[in-house]
């Protein structure tokens, strides 16, 4: 018998512990190990709430926590409540899958200022991450900025655009829908420091953005290099960019009442306002020789008074666990950190790639595993036996999956119309809903 925890419970470990129960079928013990006592991670807390069909991947979790193989421990906070150190003590392995939940910061004047949020608090806000239920971004402006030209940004810019009943069939939490629904936004200006060809938007998410009922993309056709250069691009970048120059074909639309603007070549340098954030000023670039931007001095103000970094993430450090500074993640060699210690997904590659991206990387972590320590043969670990006592003398509680389907039927029945389900967002309300 085999004894495996996996750290963090969204598609990298979930992957991950499907992998090994195939691998390793009834010879292993396989825990998911979540701080929080809802599992899914980035589907529940990242995946845009009105992004519902990516989010049913869920379901296919639903049968690896409900295999026999695999037990979910929710309510765990790994460093607070149990070391690593003592986890790899008690299992053969330990997979950290906690993926990139802090946001990079840009490193400029007045990016402190109250109004500039990180779009991993932003996103996390309207998504009910209990560490940003009370995060309150200033909507009352009518101007705010996205910086940053990744998915990420296209997806902050999409839910400050849309209307109330654009939201039917999304999973929103309640505090943010009602407060979109007040907000006086009307420009939002998405901030790329280079151009369009550079951009890390794909099609599909881009499309979205001529398709809202209140909303229309504005793009500057002078931004565009010339028709040819398209041919060099991979099929999916030159679909985006051709979505990009349909949008600079359109007429200013007066019957929409918002716009989202793309400003590209646009590196923020300076945030600024009276205590509060009122104004990015920005230096127009162009690209440089090996095609990053390069400043050319002319600078020029845009009015925000929400401002949204979306410039990508970082693995939160472990103590214990050797982490690579440059790229925000584990220090790890092909998902390898030490002799039974490993990583996977976003705490493994940084950042980048899709839901489905983190399949392939948990299935080689696994398969590595496998060679390590073949299925048949016996470990002398514990496993979550002794866990359990440990977390027990600690006075914490931890949540089954059976727990889990409890808190998730009160969320079902408590939805508003129109909506899949009302999401608790205080741990407080999750411990209720079981009655702790
Ligand atoms: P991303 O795709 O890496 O985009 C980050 C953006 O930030 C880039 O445009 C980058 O520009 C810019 N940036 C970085 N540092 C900057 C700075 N100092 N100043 C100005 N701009 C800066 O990251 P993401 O949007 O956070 O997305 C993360 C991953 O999740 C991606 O793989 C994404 O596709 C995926 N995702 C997918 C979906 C979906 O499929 N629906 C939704 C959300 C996210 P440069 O290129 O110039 O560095």
């Amino acid at each position: 018998m085999r004894h495996f925890a996996i750290v963090g419970s969204g598609p990298a470990g979930f992957y991950t512990a499907e992998a090994l129960a195939k691998a390793y079928g009834g010879e292993a013990r396989i825990d998911i190990i979540d701080r929080y006592p809802v599992p899914y991670g980035l589907i529940r807390f990242g995946v845009a709430p009105d992004h519902q069909s990516l989010k049913a991947v869920s379901k296919r979790y639903d049968q690896v926590a409900e295999g026999g193989t695999v037990q979910f421990l929710g309510n765990v906070a790994v460093g607070a409540h149990v070391s690593i150190d003592e986890l790899r003590g008690l299992y053969d392995a330990v997979i950290l899958a906690i993926g990139a939940p802090h946001d990079r910061k840009l490193g400029i004047p007045g990016e402190d200022l109250p109004g500039v949020v990180g779009s991993a608090e932003f996103v996390g806000w309207y998504n009910g991450h209990p560490d940003f239920a009370d995060l309150d971004p200033p909507l009352g402006g009518s101007h705010a900025a996205v910086i940053g030209n990744g998915n990420v940004a296209l997806d902050c810019a999409r839910i400050l655009a849309k209307n109330r009943h654009e939201f039917e069939g999304s999973d929103i939490v309640g505090h943010a829908l009602d407060a979109l629904d007040r907000s006086a936004i009307r420009t939002i200006t998405i901030l790329g420091r280079r151009g369009p060809h550079q951009i890390s938007m794909t099609p599909k998410e881009l499309g979205e953005l001529g398709h809202l009922e209140a909303a229309a993309p504005l793009v500057e056709a002078g931004d565009f290099p010339p028709i040819e250069a398209d041919e060099a691009l991979e099929p999916g970048q030159r679909k985006s960019i051709n979505i990009l120059r349909e949008f600079a074909t359109h007429e200013p639309d007066d019957s929409k009442p918002k716009k989202i603007v793309f400003d590209f070549f646009a590196r923020p340098v300076r945030i600024e306002g009276d205590g509060k954030a009122e104004r990015l000023i920005v230096e127009r670039t162009m690209l440089d020789a090996g095609g990053g931007a390069q400043g050319t001095g002319e600078m020029y103000e845009v009015a925000a008074s929400l401002i949204v970094t979306s410039i990508g993430y970082q693995t939160p450090r472990i103590d214990g666990v050797p982490y690579d500074e440059r790229g925000g993640k584990f220090a790890n060699d092909a998902g390898k950190i030490a002799d039974g210690l490993y990583a996977v997904g976003w705490a493994r590659r940084g950042p980048t790639g899709t839901i489905g991206t983190n399949r392939p990387d948990g299935y080689e972590v696994a398969e590595q595993i496998a060679a390590a320590m073949p299925p048949g043969s016996d470990g002398a670990k514990a496993g979550s036996k002794v866990l359990n006592g440990l977390l027990e003398e600690r006075g914490i509680k931890a949540t089954s999956f059976t727990d889990w389907r409890t808190i998730e039927a009160a969320e079902v029945a408590a939805a508003r119309p129109g909506s899949p389900r009302e999401k608790m967002v205080r741990h407080d309300d999750w411990l209720k809903a079981l009655g702790h």
